[in-house]
Formats: C-alpha cells, sequence, structure tokens
C-alpha cells in the first residue's frame, strides 16, 4: 500500500488556514458543517486507501490500450470508477435538483486532492465529468440538461472536454474543426482533436464530449468558436444512448507516466452535435470547464508529492546519505588542506577516494534492497 490519506492534515487546513466555518455560515452550504466535513473526508480516505490507491501502479504497468478501435483500461479501473460513481462522487459539485450532492469547492477539492494523490490516472476521469457538469449546468439548454446531467452526476456517462489540435495549442484560436449547421438544429462537427483525456472507456455507457469548433460565419480566433455537446451514442427518444455517432479514437498518446489514463486522439467525421451556450460564445462556455479542471489539476500538484516521498524513499535516502558523506569528507579534506597544505592531502587523497567510493556502492545496495515501508518512517 503505498497512499493514506491525510486526513488530519485536511482537518487541520479546512479549520486553521482555510477558514472553513465561514463557508459552512453560508446559506448555500450550511448542511455541510464540519461533522458532514469529518465524515465525508473520512468516506472519501476509505475509498481512496482502499479502493484506489491499489490501482495505481497497475495502472502504469498495465497502461490503457487501443483495441478494435475502442479503449481497454487498466485492470481494476472499470470497478473502482464504480464505486466512485456509486458513492455520489462525481456529483459532489453537481446541484442537488439535478442529483448531486451540491457541496462547496473547498470539499469537493480535498476528495479530488486524495484521489489524485491515490491514483492520478483514475482521478482524472471523474474530473473531467465534474467539469463538464458544470459547464453545462451554467450554459446549456433545459433539454439538454434534462438529458445529459442525471447520467453524467451518476456516473452513468462520462464526459470529456476538446479543445486541442495539432497546431492549436496554447493558441486555441486557431483551430480547425468545422460546424455545420442541421435543419433540425443539430450541428454537423468535423476535425480532429488531440491530447484528449479519458477520450474513451470501457466502463460507462456513453461518453459525451464538449468538442470547440468553429461555425463558417465565425470570425478568426477565439471569438468564432462554438461549443457542442456531441456524444459517442446518440440518445434515442427514451434518452438511452442510441446509434453509434461518427467519431472514433484514432490512437492513444504516449505519455512519460499516468499510462492508466487514456489520452486520445480523436476524430469527428460529421459527428451529430448539440450547441451548448450562444453560436460563437464557446469559448466563454468552455471556460467553465476549464477553469474547473485547472484547479483540479492545481490540486493534484500537491496530491503527488506525497505518494512520491514514500516511494522514493530508498533512492532520496540514499542520495542524502552519499551526499552528507561527500560534504563530510571535503571539509575532512579542506581542513587538512589548510593544516599541512602538501603532505597529508597527498597521502590522505586515495583513501578518501576508496572509502567513498565502498560508501557510495554500500548505500546505492542498501537503498535498494531495503522496502518501501522500512525506509518510509524516516522521511
Ligand atoms: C496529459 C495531458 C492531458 C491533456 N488533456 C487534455 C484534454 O483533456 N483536452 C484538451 O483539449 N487538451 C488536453 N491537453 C492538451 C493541453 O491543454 C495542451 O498541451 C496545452 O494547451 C498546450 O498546448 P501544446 O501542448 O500544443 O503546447 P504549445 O501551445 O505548442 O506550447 C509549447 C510551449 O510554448 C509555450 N508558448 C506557447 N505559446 C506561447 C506564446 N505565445 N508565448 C510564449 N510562450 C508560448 C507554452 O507555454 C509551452 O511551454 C492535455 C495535455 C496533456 C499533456
Amino acid at each position: 500500500m503505498t497512499y493514506r490519506a491525510p486526513v488530519a492534515d485536511y482537518a487541520f487546513i479546512l479549520d486553521h488556514i482555510v477558514e472553513y466555518a465561514r463557508v459552512a455560515q453560508t446559506a448555500r452550504f450550511a448542511e455541510a458543517d464540519r461533522d458532514v466535513v469529518a465524515a465525508i473526508i473520512e468516506e472519501a480516505a476509505k475509498l481512496s486507501n482502499d479502493v484506489i490507491a491499489p490501482l495505481d501502479r497497475g495502472g502504469d504497468l498495465s497502461p490503457a490500450r487501443l483495441e478494435n478501435g475502442g479503449v481497454v483500461s487498466s485492470p481494476g479501473f472499470a470497478d473502482a470508477f464504480g464505486q466512485i460513481a456509486e458513492g455520489g462522487w462525481i456529483g459532489m459539485l453537481a446541484e442537488p435538483d439535478n442529483g448531486g450532492m451540491g457541496l462547496p469547492l473547498t470539499l469537493a477539492s480535498v476528495v479530488n486532492e486524495m484521489m489524485s494523490g491515490a491514483c492520478l490516472s483514475l482521478a482524472l476521469e471523474p474530473l473531467m465529468c465534474q467539469g463538464q457538469i458544470e459547464a453545462l449546468e451554467h450554459h446549456a439548454s433545459d433539454e439538454i440538461k434534462a438529458l445529459y446531467l442525471p447520467k453524467l452526476v451518476s456516473g452513468e456517462w462520462c464526459g470529456t472536454m476538446n479543445l486541442t489540435e495539432s497546431g492549436a495549442g496554447s493558441d486555441v484560436g486557431a483551430l480547425r474543426t468545422k460546424a455545420t449547421r442541421n435543419d433540425d438544429g443539430s450541428y454537423d462537427i468535423t476535425g480532429q482533436k488531440i491530447f484528449i483525456t479519458w477520450g474513451d472507456n470501457d466502463f460507462s455507457g456513453n461518453i459525451c464530449h464538449l468538442v470547440l469548433a468553429r461555425l463558417p460565419d465565425g470570425a478568426e480566433g477565439t471569438k468564432g468558436i462554438s461549443l457542442f455537446l456531441v456524444p459517442k451514442f446518440i440518445p434515442d427518444e427514451n434518452g438511452e444512448a442510441g446509434a453509434a455517432n461518427s467519431l472514433s479514437v484514432v490512437s492513444l498518446e504516449h505519455k512519460l507516466g499516468i499510462h492508466g489514463s487514456p489520452t486520445c486522439v480523436m476524430d469527428y467525421s460529421g459527428a451529430k452535435g448539440w450547441l451548448v451556450g450562444n453560436e460563437h460564445e464557446g469559448m466563454k462556455c468552455m471556460f467553465t470547464m476549464m477553469n474547473n479542471a485547472r484547479l483540479g489539476v492545481g490540486m493534484q500538484a500537491s496530491a503527488w508529492p506525497r505518494p512520491l516521498r514514500k516511494r522514493h524513499t530508498p533512492m532520496r535516502w540514499t542520495a542524502f546519505r552519499a551526499a552528507r558523506h561527500l560534504v563530510r569528507m571535503a571539509r575532512v579534506r579542506l581542513s587538512t588542506m589548510r593544516r599541512a597544505p602538501d603532505a597529508r592531502v597527498m597521502r590522505a587523497e586515495p583513501m578518501w577516494r576508496g572509502a567513498f567510493r565502498w560508501r557510495v556502492v554500500w548505500r546505492l545496495i542498501w537503498g535498494a534492497m531495503i522496502p518501501n515501508g522500512r525506509r518510509a518512517g524516516r522521511s
């Protein structure tokens, strides 16, 4: 086990740094008082420690892969995502009217931090869903909200964020994905997106892509971009996932880490989509999801040092001991040089080199042999 959620640290931060009591004093979050918060953190910690964290290593050893056009997720991810959804964690921030818990972002950030520390690859999926839920709550039409939100909040369907294209990364306004209007009020979306986190999976009934594209009369740059909801399966008359849409996963990106998180190249070939917000105001709407993701990614940065420290302790400890030894020997050498500049240094140097080499070799062997758990206590 590599991860233990720092429950006591969260309590301290909420009480003494964030001053959570002020959040609970507001009418909107009055029910989320300190006792409720403690219970929520306790539950999320159990899930993170016992269900999510054990999957982290497996996610890197058995990465998500593309098979017959679909993503096959890493072992155990499907079941763990099911447990995250069942616990209501995907809808933490969502309005109760849409089936969510309506919790404050402060608390959701704590839970997201835990899950990210436990297994970042998996935690990215609920994070994407949360961002899309927030964007739809703010900008989608009532029909779209009624059709999609309950399923996204329950985790039955998942969501993605599609901005990036080759040649349109930081410069989103350079995107080339096109949208054309259909008579029935829908739009056809054509283009290719890259780097799409969890662009596909094998555990949700549908995948809802929020896609930035430009209409024929859209201005150049970010001002002419519109936002569309493009589902993998088009909902039928009962609101269930129906016919397959004209979109596909072309490939998975090769990354340095988080191999359990499939980062997809997505192709849209006249895929059916529905407008979110007003035409040409897509950037404004997408920023709701982007800002949610930015906060989430920021929490990931604080989540990761903890498991990293535990995991890399033997090597870190070895490096520290070797560096300390080097400093000691340097001090001995300096003082020797000061006292007897020539003779003693000539005699001491071979001894110094030999002793240092052996000690470094010994530290490396020793560091590699001692299991993480025993060394972790020293960090
Ligand atoms: C693991 C991962 C997951 C991702 N998930 C998603 C996702 O789900 N959805 C999505 O849409 N995108 C996703 N992205 C893409 C991400 O948003 C882009 O990588 C990001 O927008 C930067 O674009 P780029 O990689 O093309 O870099 P570039 O835009 O080419 O930038 C390269 C470098 O140049 C610098 N630079 C760029 N423009 C300027 C300038 N004008 N002045 C000075 N410096 C500049 C940048 O700061 C950067 O250091 C993901 C990326 C990664 C790595």
